[in-house]
């Protein structure tokens, strides 16, 4: 249960009374959310974390209480308010830009989660990812400077904001080899990789996570757990192989790890190589990339460009995997059933080029159409 409290006070900046509802007891039942977010008996009091001066507009957590800063640059501060916040995020919004103009980073950090929490609640979606980024750049900011432990806590902040900001890119970037990490911090990171990779961006308990409780004291318990974002990797270049066993077998873990509706594209580039089977590849007879061309990702681009290799590398020398994934993606870039702003994807026009490839069996010679690797 939580209790709360009105009373009438005097504000410290206009010495204007007003009436504010304190909270004199609150109790904390359950876990919290995987960014720290009290569970929902706490929560549900949020409003009254901070005061405002109805008058002045002033916010603290007592505005009977003088802030560090002269009246005017208060207002000065303040200008700074994004008004097209929900009305219950903007207190939390000015005290974040009060809090960041005094230098005082873990406050300015807390109030922008804060915000972007009543943000959730409204569904606000924009705004609560824009805040969530802010705290981004102030967490990363912070961690490089503190103790063990609250490094951990940072990281585990960290890999929340970057799901909850849909960044899977950088969220499986975080290395969970690294030896700083604690059994809770590692597990709290896989779970999290885990959840991106099924595109899931909403905000989840730390109940939902089975911590095998221990004691510290006597034993250092470690963290062993398979790491999503390295065995994605892997199998999806597997995916991407010359051998249709080793493709199908990709895939059926692939949807192990995330769902099927991520993974169409391996499944397009599957279909392409089992119509092809058996044929010469050549400028008159190219792969069909009509149904692959409608569902490409970037993703898609990317581990595909993971195998073409420069032009001066003689083509006999080049993997029949590299050969293909070249090809393809030739095919693609000019296909007419691509998006154009995948026709411009990282240059991609500008590296297309024709190459004579000798029959080995005839004394024919095919055009086959290849790309260049992306300039670093
Ligand atoms: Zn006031």
């Amino acid at each position: 249960m939580s209790t709360i409290k009105e009373i009438t006070i005097r504000c410290a900046v206009c010495g204007k009374k007003s009436r504010q509802i304190v909270l004199t007891s609150y109790s904390l039942f359950g876990e919290p959310d995987l960014d720290f977010r009290p569970p929902p008996m706490l929560r549900a009091t949020m409003k009254y974390w901070l005061m405002e001066c109805p008058s002045c507009g002033y916010v603290a957590k007592d505005i009977r209480r003088w802030p560090w800063a002269t009246k005017k640059m208060l207002q000065q501060i303040y200008s700074g308010l994004d008004t097209s916040l929900p009305s219950a995020a903007q207190p939390f919004h000015k005290r974040a830009l009060y809090c960041e103009h005094m230098g005082n980073t873990t406050g300015a950090l807390r109030a922008y989660l804060c915000a972007a929490w009543v943000c959730d609640d409204g569904e606000e979606d924009t705004h609560a990812i824009n805040l969530r980024m802010k705290c981004l750049e102030l967490a990363q900011r912070k961690m490089n400077h503190c103790r063990r432990g609250k490094w951990r806590q940072y990281m585990q902040l960290i890999a929340d904001l970057l799901r909850r900001t849909q960044n899977v890119t950088d969220l499986r970037k975080l290395d969970t080899g690294d030896r700083r990490l604690d059994y809770c911090t590692r597990e709290l990171l896989i779970y999290q990789k885990s959840l991106a990779e099924r595109h899931d961006f909403s905000a989840h308990s730390r109940e939902e996570i089975d911590l095998e409780p221990f004691d510290d004291f006597f034993e250092k318990k470690t963290s062993d757990r398979a790491d999503p974002s390295y065995e994605l990797e892997a199998y999806l270049a597997q995916a991407l192989s010359g051998h249709p066993e080793d493709r199908a077998e990709a895939l059926a873990i692939l949807d192990c790890i995330r769902p099927h509706n991520l993974n169409l594209p391996y499944y397009a580039f599957d279909a392409v190589l089992r119509l092809h089977k058996g044929t010469l590849v050549h400028m008159e007879n190219p792969y069909n990339v009509a149904e692959l061309a409608g569902v490409v990702t970037s993703e898609f681009l990317d581990m595909m460009e993971t195998f073409v290799v420069p032009e001066s590398i003689a083509c006999e020398r080049i993997t029949l995997q590299s050969k293909t994934c070249m090809a393809i993606l030739y095919e693609l870039y000019t296909s007419p059933y691509i998006e154009q702003k995948w026709k411009n994807y990282e240059d991609a026009e500008k590296r297309l080029y024709l190459m004579r490839v000798e029959d080995l069996f005839s004394d024919d010679s095919y055009l086959i159409g290849f790309i260049k690797p992306r300039t670093p």
